[in-house]
C-alpha cells in the first residue's frame, strides 16, 4: 500500500437498494465510505416502470426516481460514489486492497457487497423488447396492473408458484407453463398453486417466441413430448392447443403453437452477481453465504440484498439487509479499535 493512500472505513459494492441503504447509514455514521456504483448504476430497479409497494409512496414512485432519490440522500451524507465497475478485491489482509475495471485502486477497513442479483431471462426473441410492456419477473410490483387479464408465468419452482399465486388475485385466469411434467417446487407451494380456481396448468411447453407489437399478444410455444394440461379444479389430462384457445402452428418442425396472453411473468431463476468474489463462500447456486449476521467468511467483510437472498428480493427488503450490514460493519469497526 502507498503511505499516502487514503483509507475509507467502509467499501460498499453496488448500488441498488441494498448498498446506496447502506451509504445512508454508513456515513450517517461517520464512516467514511465509498460506494462502487458501477457503470449501469442502480439495479434492476432501474429498469421497472411504476413501484407500488415501496412504503413512503402512496402514489407510487418510478424505479429510477426511487434509486435516485436513494442515490443523493447518500451523496448528502457523505458517501462517495463512483461510477466505475468493480473489477477484483484482495481480501487476504487488511486495510482490503480493491481494484476498479479502470485500474485504480482503493483502501477500505471493511467491506460490504450489494452487487444484486440479474434475473434468469429466457432469451428468446420479442422478449428483451417487451420488458415493462407485458414481459415481467415481479408479481408483488406488477400483478395489479394485470386486473381480470390472461396471463402466463414461465417455470416450475417455488417462484413460479408465488408469481402464479400472486398474479392470481389480479388476473382473470393465470397459466403456469412449465417445461417438464414433475416440479422442483416444493409440495406446499405447488399444492397452493393447484388448489387456486384461477391458476391453470400447462405441461411439457417451453416458450421459444414473445408476439406483440410493442406489448405482449400472444407467446409462441413448443411442446414436446405431448401437451398435458391441468385446468383448475380438474384432472391432469392430454389437450390440444385449440381446447386452450390456441394456434397450432401448421409445417413448423416440432409440436409449435400460439397462445394469446396479455402477460408473460417469467420465473425460471436468478443469478447472483457473485462470480467477482472467489474467496467468498457461496451456495451451490452463487448466492454468498451469510456466517453470522451479515459477515461473510472473511472477517471484515458483510454481504446484503439480493446477491445473498434468493428467497424475498424485494427492493424493500434489500434496502433492509443494507441497514444491517451497514450495521453490522458499524459495530465490527467499534470492537477494531
Ligand atoms: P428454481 O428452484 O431453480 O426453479 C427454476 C424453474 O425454472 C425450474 O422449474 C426450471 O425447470 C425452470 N427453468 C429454468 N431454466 C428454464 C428455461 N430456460 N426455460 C424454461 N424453464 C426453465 O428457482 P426459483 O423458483 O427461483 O427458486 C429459487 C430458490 O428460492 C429455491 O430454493 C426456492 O425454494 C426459493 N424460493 C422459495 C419461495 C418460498 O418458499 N415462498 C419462493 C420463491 C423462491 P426444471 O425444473 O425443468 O429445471
Amino acid at each position: 500500500m502507498e503511505n499516502n493512500a487514503e483509507i475509507y472505513d467502509v467499501a460498499i459494492i453496488g448500488s441498488g437498494p441494498s448498498g446506496l441503504t447502506a451509504g445512508i447509514y454508513t456515513s450517517r455514521a461517520d464512516l467514511k465510505t465509498i460506494l462502487f456504483a458501477g457503470l449501469k448504476w442502480g439495479g434492476q430497479l432501474m429498469l421497472t416502470t411504476e413501484v407500488e409497494n415501496f412504503p413512503g409512496f402512496p402514489e407510487g414512485i418510478m424505479g429510477p426516481e426511487l434509486m435516485m432519490n436513494m442515490r443523493k440522500q447518500a451523496e448528502r451524507y457523505g458517501t462517495k460514489i463512483i461510477d466505475v465497475n468493480f473489477s477484483q478485491g484482495d481480501f487476504s489482509q487488511r486495510p482490503f486492497k480493491l481494484t476498479a475495471e479502470d485500474g485504480e485502486t482503493f483502501y477500505s477497513k471493511s467491506i460490504i457487497i450489494a452487487t444484486g442479483a440479474d434475473t434468469k431471462w429466457l432469451q428468446i426473441p420479442g422478449e428483451e423488447e417487451k420488458i415493462g410492456r407485458g414481459v415481467s419477473s415481479c408479481a408483488p410490483c406488477d400483478a395489479a396492473f394485470y386486473r381480470n387479464k390472461k396471463v402466463a408465468v414461465i417455470g416450475g419452482g417455488d417462484s413460479a408458484m408465488e408469481e402464479a399465486i400472486v398474479l392470481a388475485k389480479f388476473a382473470k385466469e393465470v397459466f403456469l407453463i412449465h417445461r417438464r411434467e414433475e416440479f422442483r417446487a416444493s409440495e406446499i407451494m405447488l399444492k397452493r398453486a393447484m388448489d387456486n380456481p384461477k391458476i391453470h396448468f400447462i405441461f411439457n411447453t417451453s416458450p421459444i417466441e414473445v408476439l406483440g407489437d410493442g406489448k405482449v399478444e400472444a407467446i409462441r410455444l413448443v411442446t414436446d413430448p405431448k401437451l398435458m394440461i391441468k385446468k383448475a379444479g380438474e384432472e391432469k389430462k392430454e389437450a390440444t392447443p385449440e381446447s386452450l384457445g390456441g394456434k397450432m402452428i401448421m409445417g413448423a418442425e416440432k409440436f409449435t403453437w400460439d397462445f394469446a396472453v396479455d402477460g408473460m411473468f417469467v420465473a425460471i431463476g436468478h443469478i447472483p452477481n457473485s462470480s467477482v468474489f472467489p474467496d467468498i463462500t457461496k451456495n451451490k447456486k452463487g448466492f454468498i453465504d451469510r456466517v453470522h449476521g451479515t459477515s461473510t467468511n472473511i472477517d471484515g467483510v458483510f454481504v446484503a440484498g439480493d446477491v445473498y437472498d434468493h428467497r424475498y428480493m424485494q427492493g424493500v427488503t434489500a434496502a433492509a439487509y443494507g441497514c444491517e450490514a451497514a450495521l453490522d460493519a458499524e459495530r465490527w469497526l467499534g470492537d477494531q479499535e
